[in-house]
């Protein structure tokens, strides 16, 4: 069995390791960053497939526009021709010849038009398809980032509630061992005591405690792992 002064900087230890923890998770909180990368990507990919997209559309837009321009101009020739106001047949033909460049006009653009109406929906559906991923994303790091938020107040309240418990726990530890533990915690990254497992092994690095360290443990001494220099707790088969 340990020493009760032991025993009470176990205690004093897993306060220790309980404040380390929560330091580790409040420095490793996931606040969407993986998230937030994937949405910049899927921007990228929206610049270049919506704005081809938008680039089809607006093609498509002028050619129909072209198309109603040139409707427009054939019927005010039309009128011209059948008004009875020309007077002879040399501006006859320059309509005749207008009309025809006009109507050549028109099946280009009908061509181009229906080559449009191929590819503006599938490339409007891909960029839609983008656009919802984005929102999706968009919604899944607002979550993350209100859960982290959450995590991140519990993880302080909980460093509060162990930080207030440690005046009380340094009571009845002699400044010798108090300072010896301070000096191993903060060479061993925040951790000073280990426990001794059932196969007498050291609770953190695992090394085997040797048998007379072991006596030692027995005797009530202040034993450490000879490997990671921590601190034992021995509960006699109890840990
Ligand atoms: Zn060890």
């Amino acid at each position: 069995m340990a020493s009760a002064e032991i025993q009470r900087l176990w205690k004093l230890s897993q306060i220790d390791s309980g404040l380390v923890e929560i330091r580790l998770r409040a420095a490793s909180l996931d606040i969407g960053k993986k998230i937030a990368a994937e949405i910049v990507e899927l921007q990228k990919q929206d610049a270049e497939v919506g704005g081809k997209a938008k680039k089809l559309q607006a093609d498509l837009t002028d050619l129909e526009l072209s198309q109603k321009g040139i409707d427009e101009k054939l019927k005010r020739i039309d009128k011209q021709m059948y008004g009875g106001t020309l007077v002879n047949s040399r501006e006859v033909e320059n309509l005749q010849k207008e009309i025809a460049a006009l109507k050549r006009q028109r099946d280009t653009n009908d061509e181009k038009i229906l080559e449009l109406w191929e590819v503006v929906p599938p490339a409007k559906a891909a960029a839609d398809k983008i656009e919802q991923a984005i929102a999706a994303k968009t919604k899944a790091l607002a979550d993350r980032r209100k859960a982290a938020v959450a995590e991140k107040a519990a993880l302080e309240a909980e460093f509060a509630r162990l930080t207030k418990l440690r005046p009380d726990a340094l009571r009845g530890i002699t400044p010798g061992l108090m300072s010896r533990y301070d000096g191993i915690r903060n060479r061993m990254d925040g951790v000073g005591m280990a426990d001794v497992t059932r196969t007498n092994s050291c609770g953190v690095c695992g090394t085997i405690i040797p048998e007379r360290a072991f006596q030692n443990l027995i005797d009530e001494k202040v034993v450490t792992c000879e490997s990671c220099h921590r601190i034992l707790y021995y509960t006699e088969g109890l840990v």
